[in-house]
């Protein structure tokens, strides 16, 4: 089965095609990402209504462009599929509005895919991963550790209770002067610096239970850049490098006690700890991850980089995942812009492969 898959839920407009075959085994036919950067960075973060126009702009261009680079025709697609949630209403008008449009022209399926299931599913596309397995989702807007049991069966056992991790990185960032996106800009100041230099708090870590917290460390990075200006770039990279260790330490930790717990609750010997979302691409917290996950006796899964941020490949895959289980939408599924992963709108169904 050959899957068009849109993302507009946010600054990236995207588009790409993959083929899912009969024994679940996936392929990505084209992959088309824009980001919208220098549309937002005059206002140091996104802006909903310049990324719904944009969307609008762009979005034309980015599907053909999927759909020349796979080298098939838009006939031999099979479904279509736009992300209708959650994320900026005026982005995700746009991108089901487009999807739906293709799919009633060309007679085909349309599929209305949740965003952050489509982060959570990649995994089985990259890495062919069966279910059930354990999930890390650390992304601008969440940060949870998730029970994967099946395509729509979805737990959560742990949620920030404040910012969501990349928020934490964007927050860091613009306060040390860095720009926008700030995740990939504190990983390269990091990356030079002195990650022992500065001793930042660990909220949460040592309680029971598996929630986050970042508020109180973004405060302690203020603080610290206080007391340390003027900053040289040394410094900066410093508390970078020291604002990079300690989340990572935070989410290994976390990863650890859910293993523990997903081990004893499915009876899953070698568990598998996948990680996705934009966060994901952070070597500092992939090698923390892995060491967390060989501590544990699990087996560690990332994303390519290129599949860690927003795209249209994870939308088109969890769109095909959904097809294989016949979870068709109507062209009336409205756009939802929240819409928790524990609560899909459909049936639990499709354990197994
Ligand atoms: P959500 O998926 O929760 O709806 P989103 O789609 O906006 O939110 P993503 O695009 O999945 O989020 O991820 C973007 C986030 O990832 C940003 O906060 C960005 O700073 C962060 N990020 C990207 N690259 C890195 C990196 N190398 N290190 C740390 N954070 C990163
Ligand atoms: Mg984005
Ligand atoms: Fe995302």
């Amino acid at each position: 089965m050959i899957v068009l898959g849109i993302e507009t839920s946010c600054d990236e407009t995207a588009a790409g095609i993959v083929r899912r075959d009969a024994d679940g085994a996936g392929t990505v036919l084209s992959n088309v990402v824009r980001a919208q950067l220098e549309d937002h960075a005059p206002y140091g973060g996104v802006v909903p209504e310049i990324a719904a126009r944009a969307h609008v702009a762009l979005l034309d261009r980015v599907v053909a462009e999927a759909v020349s680079q796979a080298g098939i025709p838009l006939a031999d697609i099979d479904a279509v599929a736009a992300t209708t949630g959650p994320g900026l209403v005026g982005g995700l008008m746009v991108g089901a509005m487009t999807g739906k449009a293709i799919a009633f022209a060309a007679g085909k399926p349309f599929v209305a895919v949740n965003h952050l299931e489509a982060h959570a599913l990649t995994a089985r596309l990259t890495d062919h991963v069966a279910f059930p397995y354990l999930l890390l989702l650390v992304s601008g807007g969440h940060t949870q550790i998730l029970a994967v049991r099946g395509v729509g069966d979805y737990e959560r056992w742990g949620t920030t209770i404040d910012d969501a991790l990349g928020e934490a990185f964007d927050k860091t960032a613009k306060l040390l002067g860095l720009g926008h996106p700030g995740g990939p800009a504190v990983e390269r100041a990091a990356a030079s610096g002195d990650a022992t230099r500065f001793t930042l708090p660990r909220p949460l870590i040592g309680r029971a239970g598996l929630d986050f917290s970042f508020a109180g460390l973004k405060t302690a990075v203020r603080l610290a850049a206080e007391r340390a200006a003027p900053l040289s770039p040394a410094d900066v990279a410093d508390l970078c490098a020291s604002f990079q260790a300690t989340v990572a330490g935070i989410v290994a930790a976390r990863a650890r006690d859910a293993l523990v717990r997903f081990r004893a609750e499915t009876g899953v010997a070698e568990p598998v700890l996948v990680v996705a979302g934009g966060v994901a691409a952070n070597g500092a917290i992939r090698s923390a991850l892995q060491a967390a996950a060989a501590q544990a006796g699990g087996t560690f899964v990332a994303p390519p980089l290129a599949l860690c941020g927003d795209n249209g490949v994870m939308v088109a895959w969890a769109g095909a995942e959904r097809m294989a289980l016949g979870l068709e939408d109507g062209l009336d599924v409205p756009v939802r812009a929240r819409w928790p992963l524990d609560q899909r709108a459909v049936p639990v169904v499709g354990h197994g492969r």
